[in-house]
């Protein structure tokens, strides 16, 4: 086993990973830092996909109380309040920041003012883009940041575990797989970073990128950190549907497409929203995803078990002109977005619920920090769109700024306990010493499991079935094994790990749904189709203990505006 010593890690690229680095080297340019990453640095993870853009509170008529109104309301009461004015108020200087020390640059008006568009949820236009390529620009230009610092780089190496001190009271590092070689890494460290940035792929139809397998949310929960909010799991209601056997299956057609007036039509051909919600197909994504879901159960779907989108009554030439990226990536699959009709489904988009943790980033493992979409709080019951990546920046940026300090005034190396890392070891070893098995029947059942009974509309009965079926799988999983001829570049026992991840993660998200008897935003269980008092929100949080998910709540402290309030002056 190779070991490595850094003042502070980061795990993840994103958003979240890259400004942390940046941000450690700004106020501690002597320490070493080092971001280990999955996959290339600057190439994976979801901040490069973000299309729409990023959420401040900009223009002279708009506030922060304003966009933190429309947070705080989108979640339905749920979120942490302080988290959530620190995101907001946080994303004013953020934006300014990437424009005026990182060199990104967003779309402009014509008086040179940045441009701002609407995005759902929102009582005003506050969305920063550009054009529909947004994520490319900021994780281009930060990914050249870093690389111009002497800030370390472990490219394809995946944490697979954190490694407690010997006395078990702080964080000593992570133990790795340098996915190049298949040699086992441990990274000790002062302070580490948790930015994996979650990522609901365990959904037969999802949207984040492949290398996303909440590997961050399971290792927290192996180290005995609680998970908040994991019941929230937001479906984007238009996920491309090209088919089972293409990659793009799942990814998103921007909300835009109904905001300008986009149909959804059922295998008859007729429109069916209205059927559902006055606003029609403008509703909220999760009631425009709850009723497409309730039309395919019906059994009103198109070829490929889906509905369509049609844009064709706007205008083919002007759905060209405003929709150049989509209609472009439809025709790639095949499709005429501007004068015909797009098979499309709802899509697993991105997890609310996350690892609990400070205004600070710090969490409750000494050492220990996270930001991003690995974390639980900021959004609540369901996340603006637009908000994401505003997330994942501005706590970012903070974390960068607590890691450097902690490293230099509290941190230290600690010995880190021998006994951890063996067992850890022999755990993501199994698989290599299993006869070679089906991981692809064991993903469709994970994809079935969660996408039938913990998606979209759930019950108690199909909960109960799915818990006991991840449980099943999960056993399944542990007697399968991986070919073991080369260790370099092992993709299926990469697979496994992910699998292993997943279904841990897909377990708390069951059982955080089993323990939520209401509905509110992401969350709907047709047994319990109200909402509870809002004034008595309670969030869930779960911890893994002897092997299972234990779950209690936590009432909710409305400690900037409680329901029925407003921040706003009327
Ligand atoms: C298609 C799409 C469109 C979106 N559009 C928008 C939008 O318009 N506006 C918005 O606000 N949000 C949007 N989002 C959400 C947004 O992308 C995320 O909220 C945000 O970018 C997450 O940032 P992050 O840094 O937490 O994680 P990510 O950007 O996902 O980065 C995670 C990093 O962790 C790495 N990693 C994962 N596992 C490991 C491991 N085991 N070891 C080491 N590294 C690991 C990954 O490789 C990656 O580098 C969109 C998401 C998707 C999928």
């Amino acid at each position: 086993m190779n070991r490595i010593r850094t003042d502070i890690l980061v795990l993840g690229s994103g958003g979240a990973g890259l400004l942390a680095c940046l941000h450690a080297h700004k106020y501690a340019p002597d320490l070493s830092i080092t971001v280990a990453v999955k996959g290339l640095l600057g190439k994976c993870g979801c901040t490069r996909m973000v299309q729409g853009g990023y959420n401040v509170a900009l223009a002279p008529d708009d506030s922060v109380e304003r966009h933190f109104m429309d947070t705080i309301e989108g979640g339905k009461w749920l979120n942490n309040q302080e988290l959530a004015w620190t995101l907001v108020t946080g994303a004013q200087s953020c934006i300014r920041e990437l424009e005026n020390e990182h060199g990104c640059f967003f779309d402009r008006n014509p008086d040179g003012t940045i441009h701002q568009k609407a995005f759902a949820g929102q009582s005003f236009d506050r969305t920063v883009h550009k054009g529909d390529l947004t994520g490319i620009e900021i994780i281009n230009r930060l990914a050249e940041q870093v690389w111009a610092r002497n800030i370390n780089r472990l490219e394809d190496h995946r944490a697979i575990e954190f490694i407690k001190s010997a006395g078990g009271d702080a964080l000593a590092g992570v133990l790795m797989i340098d996915i190049r070689s298949g040699e086992i890494v441990l990274v000790q460290s002062k302070a580490v970073l948790l930015a994996t940035g979650g990522g609901p792929t365990m959904y037969r139809y999802h949207t984040p990128s492949g290398d996303k397998s909440c590997d961050g949310m399971a290792m927290a929960l192996r180290a005995g950190l609680v998970l908040r909010d994991m019941e929230m799991v937001q479906f984007h209601p238009t996920g491309l549907l090209a088919g089972p056997d293409t990659r793009m299956t799942g990814t998103v057609l921007e909300e835009g497409l109904r905001g300008a007036g986009g149909y959804l039509l059922g295998g008859d051909g007729e429109r069916f929203m209205q059927n559902y919600d006055p606003s029609g197909e403008r509703a909220t994504r999760d009631i425009v995803s709850r009723a497409m879901y309730e039309e395919i159960r019906r059994g009103n779907t198109t070829p490929l078990g889906g509905l369509y989108i049609e844009m064709k009554h706007l205008g083919a030439d002007k759905v060209r002109r405003m929709f150049k990226g989509m209609v472009q990536r439809c025709a790639d699959c095949g499709f005429d977005l501007a004068a015909g009709r797009v098979e499309v489904i709802p899509t697993a988009h991105y997890m609310m619920g996350g690892v609990m943790f400070d205004g600070d980033c710090s969490t409750a493992l000494p050492g220990l920090f996270a930001a991003g979409e690995d974390t639980g709080g900021v959004h609540g019951a369901n996340r603006l769109g637009g908000n994401g990546v505003a997330n994942s920046t501005v706590f970012g940026r903070i974390a960068g700024e607590r890691m450097a300090k902690w490293a230099v005034s509290e941190g230290a190396f600690h010995d880190p306990d021998e006994g951890a890392i063996a067992e850890a070891m022999k755990q993501a070893r199994l698989p290599l010493n299993r006869p070679p098995g089906d991981l692809e029947r064991i993903r469709e059942r994970l994809y079935e499991i969660m996408w039938d009974d913990v998606g979209i509309i759930r019950d108690a009965a199909g909960l109960a079935r799915a818990q006991a079926a991840l449980a099943a799988l999960d056993a399944q999983l542990e007697a399968t094994g991986v070919p073991r001829s080369s260790l370099a570049y092992n993709l299926s026992w990469h697979d496994w790990l992910n699998l292993k991840n997943l279904i841990l993660v897909s377990r708390a998200v069951t059982v955080a749904a089993i323990a939520r008897e209401d509905s509110r935003g992401a969350h709907y269980r047709s047994d319990f189709p109200l909402t509870d008092d809002l004034g008595r929100s309670a969030f869930t949080r779960a911890r893994l203990q002897a092997g299972d998910i234990a779950i209690d709540t936590e009432a909710v402290q409305f400690t900037r505006v409680r329901p029925g309030e407003s921040l706003l002056r009327t």
